[in-house]
């Protein structure tokens, strides 16, 4: 049995949904999903003067974000392994597990890549829902919701990426930025990247935080924060003492890729990149990381066969 949803009838669920969730509606905005998971900006607990006690601020609305398309419902799933391995990471997960993930994807699907529930086209007017956890089933109500047996499903094949086809082979995108380390594109980009860190802040996968306190104008207490860093920016390796492991934008960018690349393919057997795209469409000096990696793999292709 299938649960279809007519096209026009899917803001009107969302309506309803609101009467016991907060809704996020994602469709169009710039920022990933993550952001409402490991916020910009945190307070992870405060300290009251007066009374000299801690306390930790808690998450306790349930809400909903809807519009995930592929590549971020593919993003969301590695990032909720990154944060439960090797640490579960506690403010991640208070949030976390408040929500519920619901994707909307206008091409067929081959395998569901996470989320609660999945609205995936089947007609110009027609979704399914992919139902995906006990969270998920327990929305889908039958005012907006109409159960087949056999639903006409018409084929919308997924774009070619050939960007999304070289994430496939994580191992050899492992061993090729990690030879690459004394690659001429390195000093290419070193010269071209402005170090902004936007590239990072648009990611869906990248979670690197830094941590400080603050404490409020009226002096009455202080919090511990964190917040969003990125490896392009220049204090981002600076330890106590001054020293910065990371001192020039060549070594802080390809450590970006290192990151992304080799680190996370040991620790977790893949890329931490899911081809989504934000990182090129935002990056003000123009640099494209599918061809930054296309180099990189290609050369190292021919090096290896050269030996
Ligand atoms: S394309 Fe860029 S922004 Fe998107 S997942 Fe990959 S590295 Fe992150
Ligand atoms: S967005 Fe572009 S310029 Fe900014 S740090 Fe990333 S690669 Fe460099």
């Amino acid at each position: 049995m299938e649960f279809v949803i007519e096209k026009k009838k899917i803001d009107k669920w969302l309506d309803d949904l609101k009467k016991d969730f907060k809704v996020i509606d994602i469709r169009g905005k710039a920022l990933p999903a993550k952001q409402y998971f490991l916020p910009p900006k945190q307070k992870t607990f405060v300290f009251n003067k007066k009374t000299k006690k801690l306390s930790c601020p808690e998450y306790k609305k349930e809400f909903l974000v809807f519009g995930l398309g592929l590549a971020d419902l593919e993003a969301m799933t590695q990032l909720d392994e990154i944060m439960e391995k090797p640490y579960s990471d506690f403010f991640y997960w208070q949030k976390r597990n408040k929500s519920l993930i619901i994707g909307l994807v206008d091409e067929s699907i081959e395998v569901a890549p996470g989320g609660d529930v999945i609205l995936e086209k089947i007609t110009d007017q027609q979704y399914r829902a992919l139902i995906l956890t006990d969270k998920g089933k327990a929305i889908i109500k039958d005012e907006f919701f109409d159960k087949k047996d056999k639903p006409s499903i018409k084929n919308y094949p997924q774009p070619d990426n050939p960007f999304k086809r070289m994430l496939l082979d994580s191992e050899l995108l492992a061993e090729a930025v990690k030879w690459s380390l004394n690659h001429k594109i390195w000093d290419k980009l070193g010269e071209q990247c402005l170090g902004c860190g936007i590239c990072t802040y648009v990611c869906p996968l990248c979670h690197c935080f830094s941590i400080e306190d603050q404490v409020s104008l009226d002096n009455k207490e202080c919090s511990r924060c964190r917040q969003w860093d990125a490896c392009t920016l220049p204090e981002f390796s600076k330890v106590a003492g001054g020293h910065n492991f990371h001192k020039t934008i060549k070594q802080r960018y390809y450590n970006w890729f290192y990151h992304k690349f080799v680190r996370a393919y040991h620790e977790y057997g893949k890329s931490q990149c899911v081809a989504c795209g934000r990182c090129r469409e935002n990056c003000p000096a123009g640099i494209k990381i599918s061809e930054v990696l296309k180099e990189i793999v290609d050369d190292y292709k021919k090096h290896l066969s050269a030996i």
